[in-house]
């Protein structure tokens, strides 16, 4: 793989982004849905993008497409994610790898053992290598719904201890009890059911086991557009079918059997606009700042982004 230089990857994902943000799904495919957190069919349209529309749950304020893309044309979309070009790889490389070393960290201080973890939507396979390149792991399992994530990710491992697996979260042979850390960053906004994927994420972990995620939130971003929609956000739906804030994950969470661990800001992925880049910046050390002086209520209003870390519960 030829290597490139920072200019150089600001212009591969000026063009990746536009393929990943602008997708539009037929409306044909579309299919009604209640909220996945309370189950209630009140709602607020908030926004419009890619021919789609976010809504405001009025019961429990969790963010979600309605109508959605249905299952089959979601699942015919991730198949086909990656185009596993070898601009594209260095792209996802470049612009991932200050969170995955964010991610090892926390996962290497968070978990009970350092003995099995799982990477749900394991992509081209970076961060288990990551993890591992930190601290030694006795066994690491990714998986991804596209082949040739997977494909990439076997053939460029450095560890014997790592593998990738091209199978859902639901494919009978994950054991269930058998992890002690399951890894889902920028998952759960592109999940039908966020409430199932927890509950298979706490069948699957040990007991005290961690759940490290990362999601969207960006309600003060949202609202902004809402009101002025000459804003350049991009909230990315339909493909981001959710956006969480503290209160709808921590309910998530309490109703799945986890605990709470931790709550902060993700790290900057690099976006390829400067100015984007230059206000997501400014506005998560502007969350940090006003996280601080009101004891975390405001820290994550602004950020763009949540870490959470979960412990699962004994079964009660
Ligand atoms: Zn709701």
């Amino acid at each position: 793989m030829q290597p490139h230089n920072k200019t150089e990857l600001l212009d591969i994902g000026r063009r990746i982004y536009p393929k990943v943000n602008n997708h539009i799904f037929s409306r044909d495919a579309f299919v009604e849905n209640a909220c996945d957190l309370c189950g209630s069919n009140r709602k607020k349209p908030v926004l419009l993008e890619n021919e789609a529309t976010l809504c405001r749950c009025l019961d429990c304020g969790l963010y979600y497409v309605s109508p959605r893309p249905s299952d089959k044309a979601l699942a015919a979309y991730y198949e086909k994610y990656y185009d596993a070009s070898e601009e594209e790889i260095a792209w996802w490389r470049f612009t991932t790898s200050k969170k995955f070393v964010v991610a090892a960290k926390f996962i290497n201080k968070y978990a009970p053992t350092t003995r099995n973890c799982l990477d749900i939507g394991s992509g081209y396979g970076f961060f288990l290598q990551e993890l591992n390149s930190q601290h030694a792991w006795q066994s690491c399992l990714g998986i991804d719904l596209d082949p040739r994530g997977v494909a990439y990710a076997n053939a460029c491992s450095e560890f014997p201890n790592v593998a990738y697996r091209n199978i859902s979260v639901n494919d009978p042979t994950l054991e269930a009890d058998s992890f002690d850390a399951i890894s889902a960053q920028a998952l759960l906004e592109h999940v039908v059911s966020p409430r199932q994927m927890l509950s298979r994420i706490y069948t699957l972990l040990k007991t005290n086991g961690i759940i490290y995620l990362t999601v969207p939130c960006e309600q003060v971003w949202i609202w902004l557009k809402h009101w002025i929609p000459a804003i350049p956000f991009r909230a990315m739906i339909p493909l981001h079918l959710y956006n969480f804030t503290r209160p709808t994950l921590e309910r998530y969470f309490n109703s799945t059997g986890f605990f709470v661990e931790y709550v902060g800001i993700t790290p900057s992925v690099r976006h390829a606009d400067a100015m984007t880049h230059a206000v997501v910046q400014t506005s998560k050390w502007l969350a940090k700042i006003l996280g601080g002086m009101t004891l975390g209520r405001w820290q994550s209003s602004i950020g763009g982004g949540l870490i959470v870390v979960g412990r699962k519960k004994e079964r009660s």
